[in-house]
């Protein structure tokens, strides 16, 4: 696996501002929905009659235009050299890029647990290890992630490229679906990261909940879906999974939430 990193490689993946060809005439079609899609995520997910015309570029295009993302990255703590060799790894050599979480969410994450002194994470959903190694690179010294997927192919991508940094020795990986290895799981988790199969949220958030810490905080990935969830019925089953999480979410009483515009829309719960 390369594992070299050179700035003409990382700028040859991700394009340069206004490279998509077909912006402006989406600008249309944004008016129409209401919202940019994310077309990033998307692709092969969400069918949005509109735009399977137009070409579907492989970068990042979330809710805002994307040199408003990129000024947004430019202005947040950059990612680490091996996060920026994950990216530009998977990018290039590994199906279905879109779902690596980018520099955007993971600053976030980091702040987040910063902000909150969390120790122990859990994160549903590993794929190339972007965002487990993004968080514990935030995580002190004796903090830990544990990190649950189903797919040992990519996943052990992501061990190469854990093993390169020293906050690699901080992830423990388990293999197997997450609903059935999460009731193994001992302790309480400060921030649980719900980002694996869209279908499972349901069950990841209540296993997250029964985990969390006093002061613990969820975090659940991809919540607007390209912006399906304004569609009365959804097209697609990972939307209408996330419409019904996301209604799950707003009609409990028990918890505090804010969801977030953040990239594909980041839904950060606690209990009140
Ligand atoms: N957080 C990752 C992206 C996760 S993509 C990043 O930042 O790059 C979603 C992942 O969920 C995929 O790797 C997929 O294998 C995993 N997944 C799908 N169904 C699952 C299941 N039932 N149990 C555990 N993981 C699952
Ligand atoms: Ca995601």
């Amino acid at each position: 696996m390369p594992i070299s990193f050179s700035a003409e490689k990382v700028a040859g993946v991700l394009g340069t501002p206004g490279s998509f060809p077909a912006e402006k005439e989406m600008g249309t079609f944004y008016k129409i929905l209401g919202v940019r899609p994310n077309l990033r995520e998307s692709r092969g997910n969400a069918n949005f009659g509109f735009f399977k015309e137009f070409p579907m570029p492989d970068e990042k295009l979330g809710f805002v235009s994307e040199a408003l993302d990129n000024y947004c990255v430019d202005h947040s703590t950059p990612a680490s050299t091996i996060c920026n060799e994950i990216e530009t790894y998977t990018r290039k050599s590994v199906e279905q890029s879109m779902m690596l979480t980018g520099p955007l969410e993971g600053a976030f994450l980091k702040f987040l647990i910063r902000l909150t002194g969390a120790k122990r994470v859990l994160e549903f959903g590993t794929y190339t290890g972007y965002s487990a190694l993004s968080m514990a690179e935030a995580l002190p010294s004796d903090g830990k992630v544990v990190t649950l997927d189903i797919d040992p192919k990519n996943t052990a991508i992501a061990k190469e490229f854990w093993s390169c940094s020293d906050h690699g020795k901080k992830i423990q990986l388990i293999l197997g679906d997450a609903v059935e290895t999460v009731r193994l799981l001992e302790g309480q988790f400060d921030l649980v990261f719900i980002d694996a199969d869209k279908p499972g949220y349901i069950k990841y958030l209540d296993a997250a909940l029964a985990k969390l810490s006093v002061k613990g905080v969820i975090a659940v990935d991809n919540t607007l879906f390209s912006g399906e969830v304004l569609q009365k019925s959804p097209p697609s089953e990972n939307g209408r999974a996330i419409a019904a999480f996301n209604e799950r979410v707003r009609t409990d009483p028990k918890l505090d939430t804010v969801l977030l515009p953040i990239r594909d829309g980041l839904y950060l719960i606690r209990k009140r």
